[in-house]
């Protein structure tokens, strides 16, 4: 399956995430075939914005997923002792506690 000829084809059903504008004419170039995963990177021929979808083929029915947010570190067990020795040492009401 020529995936960019498909989501070429379909590009203009979606819209740039940051100019808003239809997708049509831009730029694809495919970054992973795992097949039904396709990773592809577009790139918005309005703006010039460069961003990465996963598509997951099934079925004939095609799905596009915007890029997962990028996820914050794990709390270390250092940030959990700061929180205690706070809480430890505060006499107050949590409101001020949180103002602070
Ligand atoms: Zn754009």
């Amino acid at each position: 399956m020529d995936i960019l000829a498909v989501i070429r084809d379909r590009a203009g059903e979606y819209d740039c995430p940051v100019c808003h504008r239809s997708l049509d004419g831009c730029e694809l170039s495919l970054v992973k075939d795992d097949d039904p995963m396709f990773t592809v990177q577009v790139s918005c021929a309005h703006c010039g914005v460069t961003f990465v979808v996963v598509l997951h083929v099934r079925h004939g029915r095609r799905r596009i997923r915007p890029p997962a947010p990028p996820q914050a570190p794990p709390i270390g067990a250092d940030e959990v002792l700061d929180v205690r020795e706070l809480l430890r040492a505060h006499t107050g009401s949590l409101t001020e506690l949180l103002r602070r």
